[in-house]
């Protein structure tokens, strides 16, 4: 117990990122990074020249990138919001829409940040089992009355559900906001984007960090009715008015620019994740379908743990939990062939020791 900090935050466990070390000695397939590096075009707009007009604050409406997302997105700078990553988006989300009258509802194996944040509120929230085999029924959410935390495709089991269920959801809770977490729907997801001019409850977030190859300029965005995103401005202005940087905001931009230079290599993800699956199901293990950058597997011959540890050792990280129902399971990113074809040698090895 900390001697200065308010006791409302004794029984809070922060959130712990995956491993990021510095020395890049490892294969990282452990945070669902892209592998590919920014567009050309991303490397050229942050220049000598935006550095040097780091003196000076940034847009805080972020007018120019707002614009863009609303054009690459067919929708209005009002339905558009930016955070400093989806991480404060979701923070801002359950600040804004959550509270005794209105908990929160996710389910139990899902992004885990969501319980933390809620945690974090003092906020009551309900974590919804998912079915066999990691499968979200929406019957489970249909007319629940909470506000309601969805990532669609799911992490870390990569599993998705159809935009019909997802309609169903939102048009059964009127009253409360419904937020799909679409981090991972560029890799063969099908967006409920759509829905948002129709639905005034439904809150969609997306990010830089996947497909766009940007975690390290930490972008989030939101795109909803003019409501909901005028709701987060007020929370957002009550916090950080200049949430966004000016590189990260020049870079956003370019990357929007570049767009069949991420569609390709989503498309060489979408590749390397079958090959994977594939390699790895000659080897013994189960893989969940995926429509993400990350498979979730599991070997009958290595718990979870051991696989991690192993993998660790020879230089190549996965992510793994100590969680009862997934500590079987581990999470491997989708990076290049070249990553893939390591990883997969490791297995082998490590099979053949423990085999
Ligand atoms: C990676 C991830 C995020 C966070 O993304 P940032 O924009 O980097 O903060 C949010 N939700 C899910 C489900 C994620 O996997």
């Amino acid at each position: 117990m900390s001697r200065f900090m308010s006791s409302r935050f004794d029984g809070l466990e922060a959130y712990v990122p995956g491993e990021q070390p510095q020395d890049m000695q490892y294969v990282k397939l452990n945070t669902n990074e892209s592998p590919f590096p920014p567009s050309p075009a991303v490397l050229e707009a942050v220049n000598r020249e935006e550095t040097g007009r780091l003196n000076l604050y940034p847009d805080p409406e972020g007018k120019a990138l707002r614009g863009r997302l609303a054009e690459t997105y067919g929708v209005r700078p009002e339905n558009v919001f930016l955070a400093n990553g989806s991480d404060e988006l979701l923070f801002f989300a359950f600040m804004a829409f959550c509270d005794q009258s209105r908990p929160a509802a996710f389910p139990n194996i899902s992004y885990g940040f969501y319980p933390v944040y809620a945690r974090l509120l003092g906020l009551p929230y309900t974590e919804i089992p998912l079915r066999e085999g990691f499968v979200l029924n929406p019957k489970d959410y249909c007319g629940l009355g909470k506000t309601i935390f969805i990532a669609n495709p799911n992490a870390p089991t990569g599993r998705a559900i159809s935009v019909d269920s997802i309609e169903e959801i939102v048009r059964t809770n009127p009253d409360h906001v419904v937020l799909i977490d679409e981090a991972y729907i560029d890799f063969g997801g099908q967006s409920c984007l759509p829905l948002i001019k129709k639905y005034d409850n439904l809150l969609v977030c997306q990010t830089f960090s996947k497909f766009r190859s940007l975690a390290g300029g930490r972008l989030g965005f939101a795109l909803a009715s003019p409501g909901l995103i005028a709701d987060l401005e007020k929370i957002k202005y009550s916090t950080n008015s200049y949430n966004i940087n000016r590189l990260t905001m020049a870079a956003a931009i370019a990357t929007l620019d570049s767009s069949e230079y991420y569609v390709e290599n989503s498309r060489k993800i979408q590749a390397n994740r079958a090959y994977t699956t594939e390699k790895l199901a000659e080897l013994g293990f189960e893989t969940l379908p995926s429509v993400t950058n990350f498979i979730f597997t599991r070997c009958p011959a290595v718990d979870g743990g051991t696989l991690y540890r192993e993998l660790k050792a020879r230089g190549v990280l996965v992510r793994h939990w100590d969680k009862a129902e997934i500590s079987d399971w581990c999470r491997v990113t989708i990076g290049t062939r070249e990553q893939m074809d390591i990883f997969l040698d490791r297995v082998r090895e490590i099979l053949k020791e423990v085999g």
